[in-house]
């Protein structure tokens, strides 16, 4: 990063394109509905993730048709380059848009990056299977996908779990698309493992890693990246302090982290401000730093 440590060059792999609105966009779109923006709007700390995730609500409804997402899409494109982002991959469910078939929305979100970031398609935990497929099927003719993310949480009771999306998984790396999960997200480092074994390279949060000594072996060894997003971490109450995230003895341990914002909108931060704060945990040195940022880069998923 030579010349460019003020200015580095950041990579973002894992921001929500649902959660990741400008504000002033959210409000015109919602006044075009008459929708009204609640004013609980942003997440707060320790808020839980069911109650982080039931804020999409709002910003699902104002992205129904193809023509605000690709508006979405392309200004989060303009935002992140604006915060020094240069490799940027951008997710979220189109099955959750229905102004349009798939395809549309698919195709409304890869005109709105117009080669400026990877698009991720994410399957929903408890989702019927089906629905994985054809976000595979889809994603697979649409050249702008670059992989695939199983998002959410699992809940009590679901008819489905991640195991159940085994044959879709298997069927996108067929078809060379990456494979991420939320897994460990406050939960369990058995889900860590559970997605590696459903063929996960990537793994979103991974808060509980270091609670399983074999997993974060193999997790080096295999050189899986995991997606840190520490304030969305601290807001769904996964951890309790940015301060607390695992990040520095992550990379200390070798573990290929690279650091995220998640939801811009809702979080209100930016991938330049979390660098910063990230640049300022106690043994983040130089060398750890240099290398979360190129974990990031390296990171990406090509097709
Ligand atoms: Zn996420």
């Amino acid at each position: 990063m030579s010349g460019t440590d003020r200015f580095p060059s950041y990579a973002d792999l894992h921001r929500h394109l649902d959660g990741s609105l400008r504000l002033e966009t959210l409000r015109e779109l919602a006044d075009e509905i008459g929708l009204r923006v609640p004013e609980q709007l942003y997440f707060y700390r320790g808020m839980g993730l069911q109650e982080a995730l039931d804020r999409f609500a709002t910003t699902l409804a104002v992205m129904q048709t193809p023509a605000a997402v690709r508006r979405v899409a392309a200004e989060v494109c303009e935002d992140a380059a604006r915060e020094g982002v240069t490799t940027l991959e951008l997710r979220f469910a189109p099955q959750l848009h229905r102004g349009a078939p798939l395809e549309a929305i698919i195709e409304a979100a890869a005109d709105g990056v117009d080669g400026r970031a990877g698009l991720l398609l994410c399957g929903l935990y408890g989702e019927p299977p089906s629905v994985l497929e054809a976000l595979v099927e889809a994603g697979r003719r649409n050249p702008a996908v670059v992989g695939i993310d199983l998002a959410g949480g699992p809940q009590t009771g679901d008819q489905f779990g991640m195991e159940s999306y085994r044959p879709a998984f298997r069927r996108a790396a067929e078809q060379g698309l990456g494979l991420t999960i939320h897994a460990g997200e406050g939960r369990p480092a058995d889900e860590i493992r559970r997605a590696l074994e459903v063929g996960a390279t990537r793994i979103g949060h991974g808060t509980s890693l270091l609670d399983d000594p074999e997993l974060v072996e193999e997790v080096i060894r295999r050189e899986i990246v995991i997606e840190a997003c520490p304030t969305s971490n601290v807001q769904t109450g996964a951890i309790a302090r940015f301060e607390d995230h695992p990040l520095v003895e992550w990379l200390t341990l070798g573990v290929c982290a690279c650091l995220n914002t998640d939801n811009t909108l809702f979080s209100q931060v930016d991938s330049r401000g979390e660098h910063e704060r990230a640049r300022q945990l106690e043994g983040m040195s130089d060398e750890r730093f240099r290398q979360l940022v190129e974990n990031g880069h390296r990171g990406a998923f090509r097709r």
